[in-house]
């Protein structure tokens, strides 16, 4: 039996289960693919809003200021990559610059600190490479960006430290009440628990209608980006946005912490499971980024990708116990301004749990990760230190991103260790560069079947049936 079930391993479930792992209870997180961060939180802008967009006195508006306040912090304490850079909405025209007006008054009303209004000169004297034709902005300083996987891998990676279990590749089917709390059925076994949590993303829905609540729907709205090289990524230096309109907050043109440009997303109804991109929303990205940064090089393009926001019916994030079915908590509805408020959130589903069980810290427990350092990242002393300790760490394998056989082995043996392809790229960007893995994925592969033991016919790009390779040709 179970104290608390997460389901879910994206952003909000794996914050909330590092919280609760500082605690005296039994704790799972319920994830159906084959890692984590695999639902929206690995295809999403990265941006920790300043919190200007929401409405005021709505938990979005509250929980992105609150969010981003806390963000440093435990950015510091998962040692994650996080830059706090500012971020602009740029104005054409009177009526853009009349909406950048009502975002500035939004956000004194959500308490954001710093902002200001800056005239078109005062713009590209901060940001050189931005269209002549902008008259103005919202300046907000305290917006930042982020790595959303690395943020969640590392989330996980605590918690599962701490005594939490990650079952993976276990999708919920359905959930009855039991006298204590519940049952849960997966694909592969049946978990009882006195708590649930809901953190299932675009499939919250989906997980409250078994439970016989249908007070809220969620539906998929996609965003399509474009990925430039890292000769992009200085093109500018802050998160530049166009004013939002009332379906997304327009295209943007930000820095990645990485060091490559993204540029996007597109805002169009979707199914739940399209992640396809389109020439059609392409060139809109392109079109929409081009008019605030004309001059990046849109040849540098390296990858397109789309993620699928979660847009619930209610208009506001849902955390709430459910009506009438005590310990079984939503956290629903987790569109943007989700990835920054989702410290704030894990902090208030931790704090609704606590009025059903009880909290009991166990001493020597922490929520500090151990950094996981990249070879590309280290002065070349670090290098030759590191080298000396273990030789893996002198072997190359990615050749764009500088990742070395030491990083790839120690992903996989982590806590919450890849076991995939793609769980490695996303631990140590190995495939993330220019030739997207072209020249390193034959080499993964080959180290994940060494170091899980497996046959290199059953290492898979994601997780259950998405296998690279049939056999041996001779
Ligand atoms: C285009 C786009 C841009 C965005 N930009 C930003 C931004 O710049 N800043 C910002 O703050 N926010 C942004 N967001 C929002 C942010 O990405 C989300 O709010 C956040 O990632 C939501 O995390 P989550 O954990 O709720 O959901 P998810 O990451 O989707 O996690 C839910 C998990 O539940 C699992 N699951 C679902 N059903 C089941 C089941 N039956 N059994 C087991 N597991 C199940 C899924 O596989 C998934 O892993 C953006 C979103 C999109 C789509």
């Amino acid at each position: 039996m179970y104290d608390v079930a997460i389901i879910g391993a994206g952003v909000i479930g794996t914050l909330t289960a590092r919280l609760l792992s500082l605690y005296d209870l039994q704790v799972c997180i319920i994830e159906k693919d084959g890692d984590v961060a695999m639902g929206t939180t690995k295809a999403n802008s990265a941006i920790i809003h300043a919190g200007y967009d929401a409405k005021p006195g709505s938990l979005k508006a509250k929980l992105n200021v609150k969010g981003n306040a806390m963000m440093e912090q435990v950015a510091k304490d998962l040692a994650v990559h996080f830059k706090r850079i500012g971020s602009f909405v740029v104005a054409f025209n009177d009526e853009e610059m009349a909406r950048v007006k009502e975002l500035y008054q939004r956000g004194l009303d959500n308490g954001v600190p710093e902002m200001k209004i800056i005239n078109g000169n005062e713009v590209r004297e901060m940001e050189p490479n931005l269209s002549e034709d902008i008259i103005g902005a919202l300046y907000a300083p305290t917006a930042g960006i982020i790595g959303p996987y690395e943020l969640t891998v590392a989330a996980a990676e605590v918690a599962v430290r701490n005594g939490v279990e990650l079952k993976l590749e276990h999708e919920v089917e359905s959930i009855s009440e039991e006298e204590d709390g519940y049952r849960i059925q997966t694909n592969q076994d049946s978990i009882q628990t006195k708590v649930v949590i809901n953190a299932a993303g675009i499939f919250a829905d989906a997980i409250a209608e078994m439970v016989g609540d249908h007070s809220f729907e969620v539906h998929a709205r996609k965003g399509e980006y474009m990925l430039l090289d890292k000769s992009q990524g200085n093109t500018v230096s802050r998160v530049i946005f166009q004013p939002p309109s009332k379906v997304g907050k327009g295209i943007l043109v930000t820095p990645t912490v990485d060091g490559n440009l993204l540029v996007g997303p597109t805002a169009d109804e979707s199914q739940k499971e399209d992640l396809a991109t389109t020439q059609k929303g392409l060139e809109k990205v392109l079109r929409g980024a081009k008019r605030s940064v004309p001059s990046f090089n849109e040849r540098e393009v390296i990858r397109s990708f789309a993620g699928l926001r979660a847009v619930g019916s209610t208009g506001d994030f849902v955390i709430e116990e459910a009506d009438g079915l005590k310990g079984f908590y939503h956290a629903a509805g987790i569109e943007s301004p989700g990835l920054s408020a989702a410290p704030a959130i894990a902090e208030e589903l931790l704090r609704k749990i606590g009025d059903v069980i009880e909290l009991n810290k166990v001493e020597n427990l922490n929520l500090l990760r151990k950094p996981f350092k990249r070879f590309s990242e280290l002065t070349n002393e670090e290098r030759r230190e590191l080298i000396k300790k273990d030789p893996r760490y002198g072997k190359i394998v990615c050749r764009c991103e500088k990742v070395t056989e030491g990083e790839i082995i120690e992903c996989i043996h982590r806590p919450a260790g890849a076991t995939n392809l793609d769980a490695v790229k996303r631990r140590t960007r190995a495939g993330m560069g220019r030739c997207q893995g072209g020249f390193c994925s034959p080499r993964v592969v080959d180290l994940l079947a060494k170091e899980l033991d497996l046959p290199m016919e059953e290492v898979t790009k994601q997780g259950s049936g998405s296998y690279l390779l049939v056999g041996k040709t001779k």
